[in-house]
């Protein structure tokens, strides 16, 4: 059972095989047994959890079931709970708790979810290994030796060795499908404003979205389903985006008549040679499902990673200026003055990534170099988004690797930002341009997972979801069991 996915788990307890209850102790001992091998979670109640299953239980046999009833979703650290402990990975919120749930985390418990607890990540989101985390790195189940991607690495580690059937993380410039790519599970970042950022820790907030993480394409968009929707209470919610029929997308078995782009900058000197060879064969089993692949050109994406490192800072630069130790976060001791104690807490509470990341921010933005790097940025920005709109006049969606290269080892790259930045050189351009993007298991390079990508139109999610699908049927890579925590 750990292994299934959530739509078995629902089937059987809809068909009463099983109970949430039942669900959650399995989810539970797998966490007891095996979290200290990858420190997936970094907050775990399971009293908590048992309550909220039997609550589950108590509903269903009263109202029947709703969308997510019973199914336990485990929950990246940067979602607002009030429940628990809400720290980012930080050391800054390492005693905050949160005063109200994120808007996605009430729309998953009005679907009836049981939330399994926090999943680490790398410190504000920031980073490619979830090892900037101040709660130290998790390990990716497939090698333990190997990073889970980053920064939504618990949630992708968890569900990747069955310490939960699903998860919710975020992503910035790559940091859902990343992880899911690497760890070789599926995972969609949905078209910016799709779903409220309400309640999220803001990294770069126009570029943050949350979505989710789980073992099928299926499962993410139940998910998905759930969390998403317009909320007045974020004004970049948007009220009126086109509906999707997020199930209904999840049917289709064949490709006939789609045209898949295929951007000639995604496939360069320098990715793996086993990746490459392993998104050519998904592209080469796409056409066989009926596609056509069109050779396709994205003239700016050697922009994207230099753009990115520019605006996400500075806005990561004025987000993180309300730590300042006032009315919440870490405060140091005996502060001789306000300066000192801004200086010095936000010196002690934040990780080095952080505060390179407020260092850059801040230098982009100010007087003098604003205009040559920040309104710069913003520039290739439209760009970006333009070579986009342009392509997809040609597709109706693009195919690329989600990494060049599968997990590294942990410790690989922690001293040298750059290379670690171009984890994210195929991720970033499509959260620069707000489109909607999905990683899905397609194949494997000496027993890592490798991920391909899916980019759509904005509001296009069904796209993706009818292309994944197809694919997702057609192979097997899904059911390919791992080699961790027993029973597969
Ligand atoms: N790895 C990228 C960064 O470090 C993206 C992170 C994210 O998507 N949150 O900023």
């Amino acid at each position: 059972m750990p292994f299934s996915t959530l739509s078995d788990i629902q089937s059987r307890l809809d068909a009463g095989q099983t109970t949430a209850v039942a669900v959650a102790k399995t989810y539970l001992d797998r966490i007891a047994a095996f979290n200290g091998d990858l420190n997936a979670f970094v907050d775990i109640d399971p009293a908590h959890v048992l309550e909220q299953a039997e609550a589950s239980d108590a509903y269903r046999a009263k109202h029947g079931a709703r969308a997510l009833e019973g199914l336990p979703i485990a929950v990246k650290d940067i979602f607002c709970t009030q429940d628990g402990p809400t720290r980012c990975c930080s050391n800054i919120l390492k005693d905050f708790h949160a005063p109200y749930d994120a808007h996605v985390i009430t729309r998953l418990k009005e679907a009836g979810a049981v939330l399994v607890g926090k999943t680490n990540m790398d410190e504000f989101a920031m980073g490619s290994s979830t090892e900037t985390s101040a709660f130290g790195p998790c390990r990716n189940p497939w090698d333990l030796e190997r990073i889970p991607g980053g920064s939504s690495g618990g949630s992708a580690s968890a569900v990747a060795a069955a310490l939960a059937p699903a998860a919710l993380g975020t992503d910035t410039g790559g940091s859902i499908r990343q992880p899911a790519s690497v760890c070789g599970i599926t995972g969609l970042k949905p078209t910016y404003g799709r779903v409220s950022r309400r309640g999220i820790i803001a990294f770069a907030s126009s570029l943050d979205q949350a979505g989710p993480m789980a073992r099928t394409v299926k499962d993410a968009a139940m998910i998905a389903a759930a969390i998403s929707g317009h909320d007045s209470m974020d004004s970049t919610s948007v009220p009126d985006a086109p509906a999707v029929d997020w199930l209904g997308a999840c049917d289709k078995t064949d490709m006939k008549g789609l045209r898949i782009g295929k951007p000639k900058e995604y496939f360069v000197d320098g990715m793996d040679a086993g990746v490459r060879a392993a998104i050519d064969a998904a592209l080469a089993e796409c056409a066989a499902l009926g596609a056509e692949i069109v050779d396709i050109s994205l003239p700016h994406t050697d922009a994207a990673v230099a753009a990115y490192y520019v605006i996400a800072p500075s806005e990561a630069s004025a987000n993180l200026s309300r730590y300042d130790a006032v009315r919440f976060g870490h405060r140091c001791e005996n502060p001789e003055d306000l300066l000192d104690m801004y200086t010095r807490s936000r010196d002690e509470g934040f990780g080095a990534e952080v505060k390179r990341r407020i260092l850059t921010g801040t230098f982009a933005l100010s007087s003098g170099y604003y205009d040559a790097y920040y309104i710069k940025a913003q520039q290739v920005r439209t760009l970006i988004r333009q070579d986009f709109i342009d392509a997809f006049e040609q597709v109706d969606v693009i195919a690329t690797p989600t990494s060049p290269i599968t997990a590294f080892k942990l410790g690989e790259k922690t001293d040298d930002p750059l290379t670690m930045y171009l984890s994210d050189i195929f991720t970033i351009a499509i959260n620069l341009a707000g489109l909607p993007g999905m990683s899905q298991p397609c194949g494997f390079v000496e027993g890592l997972p490798v991920g391909l990508q899916w980019i759509a139109p904005a509001w296009r999610e069904d796209l993706i979801l009818n292309a994944a699908s197809a694919y997702e049927a057609a192979t097997d890579w899904v059911k390919t069991p791992i080699n961790f925590g027993g029973e597969a």
